[in-house]
């Protein structure tokens, strides 16, 4: 039961002072404004980033467009899918000093950093990829008869929106940053990324390694700062699209702001409260497994996750000593020890949020399990499951985004939908059965991006990843991706 031991280059690493990533170097902020980064494991500052000022947003923008007129634009796409795949392979190579600075910085345990800030990105770079020689247009018949011999042919054309502006929020902050930074660079868009104030780092060396891999100057630039940051990158008159990922009220603002801008596209990848449908043949000993996994990875820090468990009323006591007996078994403490499957929440705020969410359960709830922060330096607290007082227990509307799952009993399958949909959020949902027909039949009826069956959380970079409802629009992976990275450009030709 100890703590790993930091790499000398994590150790340099955080030494450094951190700014920004502009035109291809680092660039030291020239601002007065410091945000420290906290390690959410004992409360200790391990850096300070200093955030960007007006100038320098102007500054990364510039570079951004000159990359995308000039060397980026002369880039083939088969050149551009050489270059994703080394960065993939830097990662790789780079794992363990990417793993240690991302667990320093947000909490998640050395597993999760290695498997999926670092694994999953590189096999995400490298399915975008395989993307980048088969972005096509269509050829068209035109279907007027032609009026005087002449004829006519038409094609369209799939062409690069131009600069982004990537939004990131902490909890996965180097997988998601890569999701933006693949589909930009693979459709042959640059990019201006703007990391969490909590999670700054990792993306600083990642985009290090972008230039090692071949990517040129300008095309992939980080700025860091807090959301006024964000806000000033969104307005900027050359942003031609705005990627985002964070919180429904901050999304709200984003969206807003980039349509007044300048009818900025955007796309939003926003919050949850996402349900998961225990139907009365449900295999519980899978679905607790399956559920433990999935709700609690993170500490519960993670979108798509189950927060809501609907339980038909004949699993109910079943179902809920065996999530008592799982969760019991946690081995709660420091993220950098690899015999832990608990850490702490990721940050000061997010903290008390879920303190409150709690105390919340405790008062009007009944808690199955869990149900308290711990008394230790850090941010930790039990990993919890509650029973809800009804369908209208507020742990069953708010997201949480914390480790409580909240559950209710139901009586019959008929009313799964109208249970689940009573949320203004639509990320994801799952129902676990072994009747395929009854799961067949409620999928149509769910409002939700992603409806998983016997399964919940599973991001697949071939498979689209959006929400409905309040939790955003747009769509991330599969082939979804082209059509918001790219405008559609129409050719007719006489001849
Ligand atoms: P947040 O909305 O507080 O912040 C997200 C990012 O936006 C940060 O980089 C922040 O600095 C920036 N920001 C803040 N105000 C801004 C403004 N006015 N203009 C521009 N940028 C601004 O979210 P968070 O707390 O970092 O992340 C947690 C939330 O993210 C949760 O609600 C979670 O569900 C959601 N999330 C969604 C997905 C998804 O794919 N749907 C994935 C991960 C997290």
């Amino acid at each position: 039961m100890s703590e790993i031991q930091l790499l000398p280059q994590v150790r340099e690493f955080l030494q450094r002072s951190h700014a920004h990533f502009i035109d291809g170097q680092y660039r030291a902020g020239t601002s007065s404004r410091h945000v420290p980064i906290v390690n959410p494991a004992n409360g200790e500052v391990i850096a300070q980033i200093t955030c960007a000022t007006a100038d320098e947003v102007e500054s990364a923008v510039a570079a951004a467009r000159r990359s995308f007129k000039g060397e980026w634009a002369q880039t083939s796409p088969y050149q551009r899918g050489v270059v994703l795949n080394r960065l993939a392979d830097l990662m790789e190579a780079n794992g363990e000093e990417l793993a240690q600075l991302e667990t320093l910085c947000s909490g998640k345990s050395i597993h999760l950093s290695r498997m999926f800030e670092v694994g999953q990105s590189a096999i995400f770079l490298r399915y975008y990829a395989g993307w980048t020689t088969k972005i096509n247009g269509e050829t068209m018949s035109p279907s007027f008869p032609s009026m005087a011999g002449e004829q006519y042919t038409a094609f369209t054309r799939r062409e690069p929106v131009g600069v982004v502006a990537g939004i990131v929020p902490w909890n996965f902050s180097v997988m998601i940053g890569v999701w933006k930074i693949a589909a930009a660079l693979a459709t042959g868009c640059t990019l201006v990324l703007k990391p969490s104030e909590f999670t700054p780092l990792t993306l600083l060396r990642l985009a290090e390694l972008a230039i090692e891999a071949g990517v040129p100057a300008g095309v992939f630039n980080v700025l860091n700062g807090t959301g006024e940051v964000g806000a000033s990158l969104i307005e900027h008159p050359h942003v031609a699209k705005v990627s985002f990922t964070g919180s429904v009220p901050t999304g709200l603002k984003v969206g807003q702001s980039a349509m007044a801008a300048n009818l900025t596209r955007v796309t939003l990848e926003l919050g949850g409260k996402n349900a998961a449908a225990l139907l009365p043949d449900a295999d519980i000993d899978g679905a607790v497994a399956g559920l433990i996994q999935t709700g609690y990875v993170h500490q519960g820090q993670v979108c798509a996750a189950p927060e809501r468990i609907y339980v038909h009323r004949s699993r109910l006591d079943e179902t809920l000593a065996k999530f008592t007996a799982a969760l019991q078994g946690m081995n709660i403490g420091s993220p950098l020890d690899e015999s832990v499957n608990f850490g702490p929440l990721a940050n000061k705020p997010q903290f008390d949020k879920v303190a409150q969410f709690l105390q919340l359960a405790r008062e009007q709830s009944k808690v199955v399990c869990g149900g308290k922060p711990l008394a230790r330096a850090g941010y930790f607290v039990e990993p919890t499951v509650v029973l809800a007082n009804g369908p209208q227990d507020r742990l069953l509307h708010e997201e949480t985004f914390g480790p409580i799952l909240c559950v209710l009993p139901y009586d019959e399958v008929e009313e799964l939908p109208g249970l689940i949909n009573d949320s203004p959020f639509g990320l994801t949902a799952s129902i676990w059965t072994n009747d395929l027909s009854r799961a067949l039949r409620l999928i149509p009826q769910i409002e939700a991006g992603t409806v998983y069956v016997n399964m919940h959380t599973f991001l697949d970079p071939s498979v689209p990843f959006g929400g409905i409802k309040a939790s955003g629009t747009g769509r991330e992976f599969g082939s979804a991706f082209i059509d918001d990275y790219t405008e559609l450009k129409s050719v007719m030709i006489r001849y």
